[in-house]
């Protein structure tokens, strides 16, 4: 259920809003852009999942251990000794053991209030269950509102009660959590924090960062400059660093440090010895930005849709329900399609030849029902997340598939890649 998705125009408008988000988007479309490079990449590869909760975390990591002089990290020998620290920061401290039990309670009620409502249930249970099912049962969600508030009124009620609650281990859990004074928000926000940056930690470690490096072709220490350039103009903020001598093996000394320190300030010698130390560290990215590479849309067509905007061409988006990221541009050579898909990296020619084959069916689908509505198309581009220039092999074998070579004659279909889309925007205009 996307009920808390907005639009791509208020998306945009939150966009222009912040000048630090206009810059992003514009230096994005710059020519050879590092944040193209890595922020067109799938919002899984950008972001690790954390794994208990399914869903990628707004977070950006960075280590030294490639552009460090010293011997290789011991990786699992420090990860052994920070899951010891987490270990036993749990096991003393009560607040973090609530956080679990915060927890337990959240998806209790969360599935209690999935079972009570009746529309819902009937949801679950529902044989076919698609989009469309979903959006007729629930039409504008008012029943669902009601049934969320007499249930809420229920819980607040029986949480002032509590001799109302049945059920006996409910009743001892919220016992005890009654009993700690500290349980306002701010406070449980102060304390979640430390708690997730331990689950962000270990990414961090496992080198994610390198991995999207490798993923989308580009050089550690131009990861690095980006990262350096997001702290700069605030887009992203520094959650969490630790830090580790690698030359100290008989006792490694461990420094955990959550001030907000930007890659270059990393530099930290060792206590013990004077040697330079490794560093970890994690970054929470801007609030809006993390929901923007987030959205379902993908960032690609944001920052498409920035474009078009700022060269002023006018533009509907996702206009068939069953067509979604594909722009029908009002330009000056008549009307324009870009359909817009966002894959994981390609790790070799086929997996490219089967991103193409999608889109492109995709593409011609959508033109064929335009063409029944009367909408006169000029020309149209199959846009992928990255770059196409590389693979003129296999979009020549794609394009020339029987399946699709008489669709891409007919509707004047060009497969391209982010690269090309600067240039394309200046001739639509
Ligand atoms: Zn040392």
């Amino acid at each position: 259920m996307d009920m808390g998705e907005v639009s791509l125009t208020e998306k945009l408008e939150k966009v222009s809003q912040s000048p630090k988000l206009s810059l992003f988007f514009d230096e994005i479309w710059e020519e050879d852009s590092m944040l193209a490079k890595i922020f067109f990449a799938h919002r899984e590869e950008i972001f690790p999942s954390i794994e208990e909760i399914h869903q990628p975390m707004p977070y950006l990591f960075w280590n030294n251990f490639s552009i460090s002089t010293m011997r290789e990290p011991s990786l699992i020998e420090i990860k052994m000794k920070l899951d010891q620290i987490e270990l036993e920061k749990a096991s003393l401290s009560p607040d973090e053991k609530a956080l679990y039990d915060i927890r337990d309670l959240i998806f209790f009620y969360f599935v209690q209030f999935l079972r009570s409502s009746q529309i819902l249930k009937k949801l679950i249970e529902m044989r076919d269950f698609s989009f469309e099912g979903m959006k007729r049962e629930l039409k504008d969600y008012e029943s669902l509102k009601s049934d969320l508030s007499s249930y809420m009124k229920e819980v607040t009620e029986s949480l002032e009660q509590i001799s109302m609650i049945k059920d006996p281990v409910l009743k001892s859990r919220i016992n005890e959590l009654k009993k700690l004074r500290w349980l306002d928000f701010p406070r449980f926000l102060d304390i979640a924090k430390p708690y997730l940056s331990k689950m962000t930690l270990s990414p961090s470690i496992s080198g994610w960062a390198e991995e999207l490096c490798e993923k989308r072709g580009i050089e550690y220490e131009e990861y690095t400059s980006v990262i350096e350039h997001l702290f700069a103009i605030k887009l992203i903020n520094n959650i969490q660093s630790v830090f580790w001598c690698e030359n100290c093996r008989d006792e490694v000394p461990i420094f955990v440090s959550s001030s907000r320190i930007s890659p270059f300030q990393l530099r930290m010698k060792c206590l013990k010895c004077g040697k330079p130390m490794f560093v970890s560290s994690v970054y929470r990215v801007d609030e809006t930005l993390g929901d923007l590479i987030l959205c379902k849309d993908g960032l690609l067509a944001v920052a498409l849709a920035y474009i078009l905007n700022k060269n002023g061409i006018a533009y509907e988006y996702s206009i068939i329900n069953e067509f979604e990221k594909d722009f029908l541009c009002d330009t000056s050579e008549g009307k324009v399609v870009i359909e817009c898909k966002m894959n994981k990296s390609p790790k070799d020619a086929d997996t490219v030849r089967s991103h193409l084959q999608n889109v492109l069916g995709q593409i011609i689908k959508h033109l064929r029902s335009l063409e029944k509505r009367n909408v006169h198309v000029v020309k149209s581009y199959a846009l992928l997340n990255y770059d196409l220039n590389e693979y003129p092999d296999v979009i020549k074998k794609v394009v020339n598939q029987p399946n699709f070579i008489e669709g891409i004659k007919i509707f004047k279909i060009k497969p391209i890649g982010y690269k090309d889309v600067p240039a394309i925007v200046q001739k639509l205009k």
